[in-house]
């Protein structure tokens, strides 16, 4: 399958990219550029029509790919999300925020509280205000580029997937599967609570082997058993409620969490 796709005229053009931020830090539009050494490799197979980043043109009418930072928090997003889903045949979501709301998802529980706990007269702009959702809330999605911030390789993994295609199936296993085949202890062993137990697998366990405990950032794994990995962590001395707190730093707007309540 090529990267290219073809013009009106019949001509072979590369795909035609647009990479837009809605409520996030832009960090991991700008872990793309750590992506260094590979950067002008990459750039050379697509059409760049559109980066937030990196300019205040308007975005163009037509585009092939859509790469989409953050998660929806109001109107305006949520009709430009169902856009890119229009116009894209490809829409790649990078980033916890646009996963699974992560860091914006943090607000959800009592959102239209908020403005009036701020302002003393609620700016207008907050009437459009929609509580925080990640993007598969809105529209489907094609593609994802998890954690926080994203892996500038593992963006060019699924970029590369998106243009060329790919049988490679994403991970849905719990990190702990990685983080035994690197061979590293536990946490639990000393007590200390780490998300791999539930966290969908995919980085590496890349924190633990930097001595950090798994905060969970790139989302609930759909084959976590909560209830069991609760359990364990109680087992080892851990207060449960540090747990469900913790694993709702990224997880806050999850169904499967609300299911367990
Ligand atoms: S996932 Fe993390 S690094 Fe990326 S935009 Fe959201 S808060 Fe920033
Ligand atoms: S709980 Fe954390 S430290 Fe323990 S095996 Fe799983 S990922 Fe590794």
């Amino acid at each position: 399958m090529s990267n290219s796709v073809f013009n009106g005229g019949g001509e072979r053009v590369a795909p035609r990219v647009v990479v837009v931020g809605l409520a996030s830090c832009f960090g991991c539009q700008l872990q793309v550029t750590n992506a260094e050494q590979y950067l002008l490799d990459v750039l050379g197979q697509i059409d760049l029509r559109y980066w937030q980043l990196a300019s205040d043109d308007p975005m163009p009418e037509e585009f092939d790919v859509a790469i989409i930072e953050g998660a929806v928090t109001n109107e305006e997003a949520e009709r430009t999300v169902r856009l890119l889903r229009e116009r894209a045949s490809k829409v790649i979501v990078i980033g916890a925020c646009a996963n699974t709301a992560g860091i914006p998802g943090m607000a959800a529980e009592g959102f239209f509280q908020r403005p009036s706990q701020v302002y003393d007269r609620v700016p207008k702009a907050c009437g459009n205000m929609l509580s925080p959702r990640p993007v598969d809330a809105v529209i489907p999605v094609d593609y994802r580029v998890r954690a926080c911030p994203i892996d500038p390789y593992d963006f060019i993994d699924v970029l590369q997937r998106a243009l060329y295609g790919s049988n490679k199936s994403y991970a849905s296993a719990t990190m702990c599967g990685e983080c035994k085949r690197n061979e590293s202890s536990c946490f639990y062993a000393s007590g200390t609570l780490c998300l791999g137990l539930v966290t969908t697998a995919g980085c590496g366990a890349k924190c633990v082997n930097l001595g950090r405990p798994c905060n969970g950032c790139r989302g609930l794994s759909a084959d976590a058993n909560v209830a069991s990995a609760r359990a364990a962590a109680v087992r080892f001395g851990i207060d449960p409620t540090r747990f469900d707190d913790a694993l709702r730093l990224f997880n806050q707007t999850n169904p499967a969490l609300a299911e367990e309540d």
